[in-house]
């Protein structure tokens, strides 16, 4: 063994304790930290591969110096951009571990990983209000959770057609046609890797005002589309935080054939306050299902799952067949379901988050978000310099400046904030924007007074 490599295995212990004080001193210091190092300061002088390594100890100090003080502070509660949740302790240590136990849970060859792994998606269809028909499974993200499902959506347009794009590939489809109201960029994404192309994606016009589809719209087009299609629903638009009508959506297929994916990847934890759990009624009529992990669970990155009504059609696109490798059966191995096919034991994260807080501890966290999301919005509200450019429905406050809205000056704006508030640029109705949005268990009240007074002021100074 390596002299160095033999020195850490002999002071293990010390290390991981070493990197746990680093660990909780960088969490004490969340707060204090800038939110958003500017990135002109940003990149340190590159150093060369070392030719002999000096230690984790070494390896540790360098980063602390080199690289830790340059990252944003993401896990903590002012880092409003995209929508970014921090790790609650629990789902930290469950990252932790899972690290350390380092397994490949990916068949029945060595099941205990796969047996958690579904133990923790049956807890969190429970959360959502899914019934058992939905099986699921982990990826990393909620584009993969895209992927994933339309990938299924795509088998299943082959079983309509009596083709099998597994088998044939994508083109024995013909055209395809993706409707969709105001899909996430992640839907083009995925819908290019699958081989249907971003042009097979039709936008469905919304209802006036808002970025809900318009279910009569979606019933013309649906009309107008020769074939079976896949319809997009979006539960949770990350501008305005608009969810479809997902019940007359769902009604829809009396008249009209086709799969329909819904990407919640942060609406639906809705589900856990009982005052917005109204906008996911009809989740479960999904043929395929989105949920981002690593957003609203408050789960490390990468974590999401993928639900499904059509395991059998999932197997049929992700199955990997070799001598040593068990057959499909009526529960495929996840080496069988998903993209990849070594897998991370990702959902104990998720496991122990749940099993730490529950139900009603994750309740708590989406309630109190919601509750922060409404006081800034309150707040812009009786800012004369800054205007909401929707009511706040959820969790995300859109807004932008009351007087020349350029793109130019909402920069500005937003850099003069950093250090104490991470938001992000967006257009919504064609005017240039912010948003800011709360998904975040360590967000208080105070922090969303102090985004306020700190935003407020910066629009004030603003020339
Ligand atoms: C964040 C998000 C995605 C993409 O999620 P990743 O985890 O970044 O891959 C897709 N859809 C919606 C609605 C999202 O909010």
């Amino acid at each position: 063994m390596d002299r160095t490599l033999a020195d850490d295995l002999a002071r293990l212990p010390e290390l991981l304790d070493a990197t746990r004080r680093a660990a909780a001193a960088t969490l004490a210091g969340l707060d204090a930290r800038p939110v958003v190092v500017p990135p002109v300061d940003s990149l340190p002088d590159p150093e060369p591969l070392p030719e002999h390594g000096t230690g984790t100890e070494a390896a540790l100090a360098a980063f602390e110096s080199r690289w830790a003080p340059r990252l944003s502070a993401s896990a903590g509660p002012r880092y409003l951009g995209f929508v970014t949740g921090g790790a609650t302790p629990a789902a930290l240590a469950g990252d932790w571990l899972t690290a350390t136990h380092d397994q490949n849970s990916n068949s029945a060859l060595d099941g205990a990983g796969q047996d958690l792994e579904r133990e923790t998606v049956t807890w969190l269809r429970d959360l959502f209000g899914l019934s058992a028909a939905h099986t699921g499974t982990f990826v990393s993200g909620a584009t993969m959770s895209n992927t994933t499902g339309l990938a299924i959506a795509r088998e299943w347009l082959g079983e309509r057609l009596g083709v099998s794009p597994a088998e044939d590939g994508a083109a024995a489809l013909g055209p395809v046609r993706v409707l969709s109201g105001a899909p996430h960029s992640s839907i083009a994404k995925a819908l290019s890797v699958l081989g249907l192309g971003r042009g097979s994606l039709v936008a469905v016009p919304t209802l006036p005002g808002r970025e809900a589809v318009d279910p009569a719209a979606l019933d013309r087009a649906l009309a107008d589309t020769p074939g079976p299609a896949v319809v997009v629903a979006n539960a949770g638009t990350v501008n305005t935080v608009d969810f479809d009508d997902l019940p007359a959506i769902a009604a829809l297929r009396e008249r009209h054939d086709f799969w329909l994916h819904t990407d919640a990847a942060f609406g639906a934890f809705a589900a856990l306050s009982p005052d917005h759990a109204h906008l996911t009624a009809g989740l479960d009529a999904s043929d395929s299902l989105c949920v981002d992990l690593h957003k609203w669970l408050n789960v490390p990155y990468d974590s999401a799952v993928q639900f499904t009504r059509r395991q059998d059609l999932q197997a049929r696109v992700f199955q990997n067949s070799a001598a040593y490798l068990g057959p499909l059966g009526d529960h495929p191995d996840l080496v069988h379901l998903t993209p990849e096919n070594s897998h991370r034991l990702r959902a104990l994260a998720a496991w122990f988050t749940l099993r730490a807080y529950g139900r009603t501890g994750h309740r708590e966290i989406v309630e109190r978000d919601i509750a922060c999301a409404h006081a800034l919005g309150a707040a812009l509200e009786r800012d004369p310099a800054l205007r909401l450019l929707a009511p706040v429905r959820l969790n995300v406050v859109c807004f932008t400046l009351t007087e020349r809205p350029t793109a130019e000056r909402l920069t500005a704006l937003r850099r003069a904030v950093e250090a104490d508030v991470f938001l992000t640029p967006t257009v919504y109705a064609g005017t240039p924007a912010l948003r800011a949005a709360f998904s975040n268990w360590r967000t208080t009240r105070a922090d969303a007074h102090r985004v306020a007074e700190t935003l407020s002021t910066a629009a004030k100074e603003l020339t």
